[in-house]
């Protein structure tokens, strides 16, 4: 791998990034929430999200979490929206109200099935059948930008990465103008994945979703979940780090580093973190690719060293 990418203020285009937060489940990590969405505010992302918790088990939170965030910040928030267990009407109930608070932005999903990863995703009778069918509502509605997902490695429940860029072109046809995808480890999957689906003659941005390994066996159970790949070598860096907080930090900050900067060597442009509401490695790796805060980042304390 080359890490020829010298970062620079003066650089001619400063990658742009992206943030994904979840909406607080108590008072603790509201406040921790907050204390992320501010200090990464201050990298002037592109935009934000905030997930919505399966089977819509968050609506709520979700919608308080991107309402406070049009009020408050400067920040311009995307709502996750899945159509799992809804009829389409509370569904459209739910996308209207994101546009009376002014919210312009959704990232479209269908959600997992209600029974659980591995079950039959099962309709719901009177609601939306897919994610295009979502996307298609969600611009009857309002004229809102509309991201939805991509999966590098193939949605578990696909028969073939071809029908996954099937349902991805069907979205794109529906109104999506951007992907953000599954994580992923090995960068060579991303880019393989997006020559596919140029080829396709699918054009809008996909941009890479990555997660920092906060805690690596957390990570790992995900990642099977989901149907990425964890490699061998990732498993190996975080060997016996199990009960060492402060150096898996630091491994994670370098596995990170190591992806982010080989993405952008090889022409990636725009990069959408999973924050897990924390934002000091994510405020480093934005750091170490040149993307900068105008003003001098607060103060912020460290154990002595
Ligand atoms: P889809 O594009 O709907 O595809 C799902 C499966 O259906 C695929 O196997 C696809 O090939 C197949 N398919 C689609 N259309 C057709 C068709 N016409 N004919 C045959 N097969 C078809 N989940 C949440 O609950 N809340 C969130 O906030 C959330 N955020 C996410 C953010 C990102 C960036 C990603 C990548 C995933 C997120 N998820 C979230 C998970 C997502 O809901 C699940 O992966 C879900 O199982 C699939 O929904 P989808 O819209 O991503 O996939």
């Amino acid at each position: 791998m080359a890490l020829s990418y010298r970062p620079s203020r003066h650089s001619a285009r400063r990658p742009q990034v992206s943030f994904e937060f979840f909406p607080p489940k108590n008072a603790d990590m509201e406040t921790a929430l907050w204390e992320a969405v501010h200090r990464l505010e201050t990298l002037r992302p592109s935009f934000v999200s905030v997930t919505y918790g399966a089977g819509g088990s968050t609506r709520e939170r979700t919608h308080a979490t991107v309402k406070r965030m049009v009020e408050e910040t400067g920040l311009r928030p995307a709502a996750h929206l899945t159509c799992v267990s809804a009829s389409r009407a509370e569904v459209n109930e739910v996308i209207q109200s994101y546009w009376d608070a002014g919210v312009r932005h959704i990232v479209a999903l269908r959600g997992d099935p209600a029974g659980g990863l591995g079950t039959a995703y099962v309709p719901h009778p009177d609601g939306y059948h897919q994610t295009s069918d979502l996307v298609a509502g969600i611009k009857a509605i309002g004229d809102f930008e509309i991201t939805v997902s991509a999966y590098p490695e193939k949605h578990p429940e696909a028969a073939s990465l071809e029908a996954d860029i099937d349902a991805l072109q069907m979205k794109v046809d529906a109104g999506a103008t951007r992907a953000i995808t599954q994580f992923f480890f090995d960068n060579d999957l991303y880019f393989r994945f997006l020559d596919k689906v140029r080829a396709r003659g699918i054009t809008i941005p996909i941009l890479p979703g990555i997660v920092p390994v906060q805690n690596f066996k957390q990570t790992a159970n995900f990642a099977r979940k989901t149907g990425a790949s964890v490699p061998q070598w990732l498993a190996d860096r975080f060997e016996g780090l199990e009960d060492d907080v402060a150096t898996r930090r630091l491994v994670a900050a370098a596995v990170c580093a190591e992806q982010v900067l080989d993405l952008i060597d090889r022409g990636c442009t725009d990069l959408h973190f999973y924050t897990m509401n924390k934002a000091d490695l994510v405020y480093a790796i934005c750091h170490l690719i040149g993307v900068r805060a105008d003003t001098p980042a607060p103060a912020v304390a460290v154990a002595a060293e």
